[in-house]
């Protein structure tokens, strides 16, 4: 009825033949007596002729975005374009069909778009229709299908659990559903399947994963989305060593079927020597510039900025010595800003002839500076810069400090994948704002030592884990405990009594009570790994629908209020409408 190929599908070997297509308007150019129009549909483009006895009426009839059903012979083109695959051939159309017209497209649909963000999203429906981003919706399915299989034939179960449940915490606020039947409670959206999937490990399903949506009603970054898919995964009777090795195993099929890389063997680092090294639990080790704690050496020199110092740290960057006052300057500004929070930035040039050039020359004689190049290795062109101040704020900046040198320095290669296993984290966190422990993973996170855990809780480790690339968090997981008077405790140490703990997790406790067998697992952020993949920043570039910065669907207009009736029934009263 509407066609026999699709758009993508005709070369030179269906020559001569009578086919029938179907598809959008994409491009349309009138050369005089005769009209050429780039056919689209999923599969491709296709080049269409419209000659003498048929022009007028095309001209005037078809425009950009119409849906059309057309006729023809596959012919030779005499202007090939080798780029496509239907480059070769064109269809002289004999007869055609307007199945629908289209308005003028608020913004051109191709890959380089004349169309702000806001306006794509308003009409995602078109956005969606651009080559660009075809290609990465068909990438998540591709990703998609390769997780299925890879786990499938490792003798996972893809298991559904539920969307309306229980709050979780995970760190984030719920986002919560009145519940009509049962007037003043709510359910909770889950922020992860974590404990589902636990009691899926009880119930004796052994190997569980699912491609499931989570929810996290958090303050919205550039790269979250209130909803976000993950790769969701539990095991029963295994180590942390057999979590590692069964998932570095799923990563690295994944990067073998999608992109034909072979990531190799993952490299692993301790929680604290990232933080030691690098200054941030997710370094990007496409590049060196390691951090180096130089606070003994420049300490009691009579330099106040150090002196006054918790932490002194300092990054080389190689041949940078011929960085202007402009640059060190642009950099100041850089960690100066309130979200990086240096306080300012000193630097050594190391110049020809053994020769320093520095911010500190008035302090620091030139033996200081050069046991300083010689802590840090520099060699001669190379520029070492440093920040002072609290441990954690300026192991952060220099943390950013040292992306912002790897973007600048063209270091941070999109198609160069370094995979890193982060071991050992703290098993607990402690908030001063609430006065009390947060797990640093999940309270179901087991300690590597119980006695650690009761006599010196700060310093108790966890076994979890999380996957790094390229300085992105791709995943995370943990073994869980498994025996309820160890989730009591721990439970207690998060500041929940006994009668809450009862209440929030007494389901989870009672399973604990029916033979719960030791289980772990893990959860990869999806959309993140896909954009990891497509080698974009954007996880909203490969989500169908996404929300805006603010959390909000342009197009569908939502959120949004609901009936007076709607209301009632849900027995709400909007306390403030702003
Ligand atoms: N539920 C955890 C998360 O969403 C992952 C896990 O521990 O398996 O981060």
């Amino acid at each position: 009825m509407y066609r026999t190929h699709t758009c993508g599908e005709l070369n030179i070997s269906h020559k001569d033949k009578y086919v029938q297509l179907a598809g959008w308007v994409f491009r349309k150019r009138d050369l005089g007596a005769m009209l050429f129009i780039d056919l689209r549909d999923r599969y491709g483009i296709t080049q269409l002729v419209f000659d003498s006895n048929i022009y007028e009426e095309a001209k005037n009839s078809l425009f950009r975005e119409y849906v059309i059903s057309v006729s023809g012979i596959v012919t030779e083109r005499s202007n090939k374009n080798l780029k496509i695959p239907t480059g070769e051939i064109e269809i002289v159309v004999k007869s055609y069909q307007i199945l629908n017209t289209s308005l003028q497209p608020p913004f051109t649909l191709e890959d380089e778009t004349d169309g702000g963000e806001e306006l794509r999203m308003k009409y995602r429906y078109l956005d969606l229709r651009r080559e660009i981003l075809k290609k990465n919706i068909i990438l998540r399915h591709n990703v998609a299908k390769e997780v299925r299989n890879y786990l499938t034939d490792k003798g996972f179960l893809e298991i559904e659990t539920p969307y309306l449940i229980k709050s979780t915490p995970e760190g984030a606020r719920d986002f919560v559903v009145p519940a009509r039947n049962s007037p003043g409670k709510f359910y909770a959206l889950p922020q992860s399947p974590q404990t589902f999937k636990q009691l899926l490990m009880v119930a004796g399903y052994d190997k569980y994963f699912q491609i499931v949506k989570c929810f996290r009603d958090e303050d919205l970054r550039a790269d979250r989305q209130p909803e976000f898919t993950q790769i969701d995964c539990e095991m029963s009777f295994v180590t942390q060593e057999d979590i590692l090795n069964t998932f570095e195993g799923l990563i690295r099929n994944i990067f073998i079927k999608i992109k034909g890389i072979d990531l190799g063997e993952f490299n692993r680092m301790t929680y604290e020597e990232a933080i030691e090294l690098y200054g941030t639990d997710k370094p990007d080790l496409r590049f060196e510039m390691k951090i180096f704690n130089i606070t003994n050496i420049v300490k009691g020199k009579g330099f106040k900025v150090f002196d006054d110092a918790e932490f002194i740290g300092a990054i080389c960057v190689k041949n940078g010595a011929t960085y202007t006052r402009k640059q060190i300057d642009e950099l100041t500004n850089f960690v100066r800003r309130p979200q990086i929070g240096g306080t300012g930035l000193i630097y050594i040039k190391c110049e020809a002839g053994n020769n320093y050039k520095s911010s500190i020359d008035k302090f620091y004689s030139y033996e200081d500076l050069d046991k300083i190049r010689l802590t840090v290795n520099s060699s001669e062109g190379d520029i070492i810069f440093i920040m002072a101040g609290a441990k954690k704020n300026t192991l952060n900046a220099l943390s950013e400090l040292r992306l912002e040198l790897g973007n600048q320095l063209g270091l941070r290669d999109k198609n160069t994948f370094i995979p890193l296993w982060i071991i050992d984290f703290p098993l607990l966190e402690w908030n001063d704002d609430y006065k009390r422990f947060f797990a640093k993973h999940h309270p179901f996170t087991s300690p590597k030592s119980i006695e650690v855990l009761k006599n010196n809780p700060i310093e108790a480790k966890a076994n979890a884990y999380d996957l790094v690339i390229n300085g992105v968090e791709i995943g995370g997981g943990s073994i869980r405990i498994h025996n309820k008077e160890e989730q009591k405790l721990m439970l207690s140490i998060l500041g929940f009594s006994e009668e809450e703990a009862e209440k929030q997790f007494g389901f989870l406790l009672n399973a604990f009570e029916y033979g719960a067998p030791p289980h772990g697992g893990i959860a990869f952020g999806f959309d993140r790994l896909c954009a990891i993949l497509g080698g974009t920043d954007s996880i909203r570039d490969y989500i169908a629908f996404p929300k805006n910065n603010a959390g909000k669907d342009i197009m569908i207009e939502t959120p949004s209020e609901i009936s007076q009736e709607q209301l009632n029934e849900l027995n709400i009263i909007i306390k403030n409408k702003n």
